[in-house]
């Protein structure tokens, strides 16, 4: 999970002031003290730390707060605002829309991650429905247009470059000229980077936007610097007009906090994170569900976009109604289980439930948690229908789970072990009972019903 450590850390600190008997100052102290001490770890501004904790302190009155006021709740929610509000970057200057031709152009410095994400960006709205293209103006780096072509033709995404060509405007031009004819509804440009802000680089970004008019300038940046990110992100803005950010690496390095923080300090949107190099490693940033999952509250609304991309549309609407029927069946997890592991990436799908990344799919350990959904699948497939069936749980008494653990030549503690992991499913998604039904597009709505 991304900055899982951070997020362990606060969560932890939260859940010491919750199981506190009386919540007093040296109480609140304690957990602010703490929760600053693991966002200094990660590279937030000292400044910033600090006027969260003011500010904490500022709505927690604990002498105003009158007996009988949930004092943990109250504490718990500031906290979350207040990094809610810290993460915060505002609104994208343009947001493209499907169906109608946009230029997306990408600027960075070498090695932030710029080419691979531009094909994240890419594949991401192409699963998405839109029609993307991608153009190579970066003559800089050699091997940039190779890397860019084995992307795109992995993804099946048209794109434009020349081995020959020298000059970046020229291949811009004549990409986005192409591709507009060809009627691509995003058609995104990689321009060059270098080792470091220098004069030439800003000035060969400044004639390609030039030259391809962008609707939306994407600046990338890689979050391992923590809170350079501020330097950074200013120079760029200064230099041309950023209309959102993309902050990568957010997998492995435990800054990744502060560069997002210090983002969101120069008022520069970020809009997508990257975490990790395959090209579905990268998610879209929203502050709320964000700070829901860092403090392992889960991330509804990230959920079911997910669910919209994994679960075939057809099936889409009949599971979506046995869920808000509060009808989580075993035969429902079996069905999640295989299209999880057809479709994948399966980390990313769990660590949006609540706490669920944790258990049952850490980080890094995917190979072991694919095999552990696939023995379970093995038990469940000596299930009857009738088992399959049932949302009670008290159904599978011992001489069942018995039967279960012969019939798929596991032992019973495993079955035991896979029916406490349903249980725990069928609690979260059970909260989903009695829930409209959302559409594609509906799903902030539920979002903030399931976070509340
Ligand atoms: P560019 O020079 O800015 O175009 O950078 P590249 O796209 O070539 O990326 C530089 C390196 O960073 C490559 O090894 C990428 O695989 C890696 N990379 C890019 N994004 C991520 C990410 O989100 N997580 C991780 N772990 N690696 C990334």
């Amino acid at each position: 999970m991304v900055l899982a450590q951070l997020g362990g850390s606060i969560s932890r600190a939260i859940q010491q002031m919750s199981n506190a008997t009386i919540i007093d100052e040296k109480v609140l102290n304690e957990c602010l003290n703490e929760i600053t001490r693991a966002l200094l770890q990660s590279d937030v501004q000292f400044k910033l730390v600090r006027d969260m904790q003011t500010n904490i302190k500022k709505i927690v009155n604990l002498d105003d707060l009158a007996a009988g006021h949930n004092k943990r709740k109250i504490i718990q929610q500031a906290i979350f605002n207040e990094l809610c509000k810290m993460l915060d970057p505002g609104k994208p200057s343009f947001t493209p829309k499907k169906g109608k031709p946009s230029v997306v152009m990408f600027v960075g410095l070498q090695g932030s991650g710029k080419t691979t994400t531009c094909t994240k960006y890419a594949y991401y709205h192409q699963k998405k429905g839109w029609k993307p293209a991608l153009v190579c103006a970066d003559t800089f780096r050699a091997g940039a247009f190779d890397q860019l072509k084995q992307n795109a033709t992995k993804a099946k995404i048209p794109f434009y470059g020349s081995y020959m060509e020298s000059d970046p405007v020229k291949i811009a031009a004549e990409g986005v000229e192409r591709f507009k004819k060809e009627n691509c509804d995003l058609i995104i440009v990689d321009t060059s980077g270098r080792h470091k802000q220098e004069a030439a680089l800003f000035e060969e970004m400044r004639q390609v936007s030039e030259a391809t008019k962008p609707d939306l300038v994407i600046f990338v940046m890689d979050s391992s610097i923590g809170q350079a990110a501020f330097d950074q992100a200013q120079a760029f803005k200064q230099s041309v007009a950023v209309g959102a950010v993309i902050v990568t690496k957010m997998d492995g390095h435990a800054k990744g906090g502060g560069a997002l923080s210090a983002v969101a300090a120069t008022k520069s949107p970020v809009i997508f994170i990257g975490t990790g190099e395959h090209m579905d490693e990268f998610e879209v940033f929203d502050v709320k569900p964000f700070v829901s999952r860092l403090l392992g509250m889960g991330d509804w609304s990230g959920f079911m976009d997910k669910i919209h991309e994994v679960v075939p549309m057809d099936q889409q609407p009949e599971l979506l109604q046995k869920l808000s029927e509060g009808n989580f069946t075993l035969r429902i997890m079996y069905e999640q289980f295989q299209n999880i592991l057809k479709m994948g990436p399966i980390g990313q799908v769990f660590s949006m439930l609540p706490g669920f990344s944790a258990e049952l799919m850490p980080k890094g350990r995917e190979k072991e948690s694919q095999a552990k959904i696939k023995r379970y699948m093995t038990m469940m497939d000596s299930m009857t229908n009738e088992e399959l069936d049932s949302s009670n749980p008290k159904l599978m008494n011992e001489s069942r789970m018995m039967r279960i653990a012969r019939g798929s030549g596991r032992h019973i503690r495993e079955v035991m072990e896979m029916m406490e992991e349903y249980k725990r499913l069928a609690k979260i998604w059970g909260k989903m009972k009695g829930l409209k039904i959302p559409k594609k597009g509906e799903m902030s709505a539920l979002s903030r019903n399931m976070n509340a």
